[in-house]
């Protein structure tokens, strides 16, 4: 498949503690290098705790935030530096569902007004005829249908809002689909209802999809590959089979031991994690988990990381993992 995104050693840093010189006293690394490829028509599952630079990765590869540093390609183009027209074209080939769909849709508008406002923005339909024609195929395609079309946000259910919210998404023709947390105000019971909608989407029109969650329960079934983030880095990237069969992450394996397993006649112990996620404004030196890993080594506290590819298309950011720190340090056992 061809590579839709690329993304290298991304950061957003936002500056915090302004003196009253106007200079900045220190930053938030909310998102601190971060990099992978996203092929056409596949789903990256992001995971990991609040706080953690998920949303902010999201909104940074969109553009809707301004990275620090680092490249976002989109087949192929930089679009770090887009202006003008390149960028509102850019706009319409990426999308974002926001996570909750009461606050991300205008209480005063009409269902019909809110698409109408997409198709305008982005060119969509000669005419207003041909514009409410999109609307009501649009409204088809997520299941709900034109007599929703005159109604206002507060008429719907949470499920329904966000059906409104991707039909937004989707108005405009886009290849990619930033989904940050588009399930975690909804009820369970329609959670799934919601996640097959995305799912049968990403068939009928060919989507790529970033689909960002705090649990892995939840992206487990949509992803093709899984992320997990800790404190603004992608600590463990892997094609999802072999993430769940072989976590090696210490603090991917932490999480895994929380996901409830099908079989109760598999006994899976949980691992607790000791301490809190520390400040983003004030991370660890080293390895930003070592303060809560039980394999921390002495290089753990000083020096971050390396991402490594620990087994064909398995990214993995712990020294564990990295002969040459392995070599230095003492012999110690690996996880299991
Ligand atoms: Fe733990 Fe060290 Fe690996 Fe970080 S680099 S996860 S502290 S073993
Ligand atoms: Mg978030």
């Amino acid at each position: 498949q061809n590579v839709l995104l690329e993304v290298t050693d991304l950061k957003t840093h936002f500056p915090v503690g302004k003196s009253i010189f106007g200079k900045a006293k220190g930053a938030v690394k909310a998102v601190d290098g971060i990099s992978f490829v996203l092929r056409e028509g596949e789903t990256l599952g992001v995971v990991g705790e609040s706080g953690c630079g998920k949303s902010t990765t999201g909104r940074s590869i969109l553009q809707l935030i301004k990275p620090t540093s680092g490249s976002v390609k989109f087949k192929g183009q930089e679009v770090t530096n887009l202006k003008g027209d390149e960028m509102r074209k850019l706009r319409s080939e990426m999308q974002i569902v926001f996570q909750d769909p009461y606050a991300s849709l205008n209480p005063r508008m009409t269902i019909s007004a809110i698409l109408h406002e997409a198709l305008e923005t982005h060119q969509i339909g000669k005419t207003k005829k041909e514009r409410e024609q999109r609307i009501q195929e649009l409204l088809e395609v997520v299941g709900l249908n034109k007599s929703h079309a005159s109604r206002y946000p507060h008429e719907f259910s949470g499920g329904q809002r966000q059906r409104i919210g991707i039909a937004r998404a989707i108005a405009v023709n886009p290849k990619l689909i930033i989904a940050d947390e588009p399930v975690s105000a909804l009820d369970v019971s329609v959670q799934a209802q919601v996640v097959n909608l995305f799912e049968d989407l990403q068939k009928s029109l060919g989507l790529t999809y970033i689909f960002i969650a705090h649990d892995l329960s939840v992206v487990k079934h949509v992803s093709d590959r899984i992320a997990v983030m800790y404190l603004g880095r992608m600590v463990e990237v892997s094609n999802k089979k072999d993430l769940f069969a072989n976590p090696l992450h210490p603090y991917t394996q932490a999480l895994m031991s929380a996901v409830p397993v099908p079989d109760p006649s598999i006994k899976k112990e949980r691992i607790i994690l000791e301490g809190d996620v520390p400040s983003p404004a004030n991370p660890p030196a080293g390895c930003p988990f070592n303060p809560r890993c039980k394999f921390a080594m002495d290089a753990c506290r000083s020096v971050k990381p390396r991402q490594i590819e620990a087994e064909a298309g398995h990214f993995v950011s712990c020294h564990l993992y990295d002969p040459e720190i392995m070599k230095s340090e003492q012999k110690r056992d690996m996880p299991v």
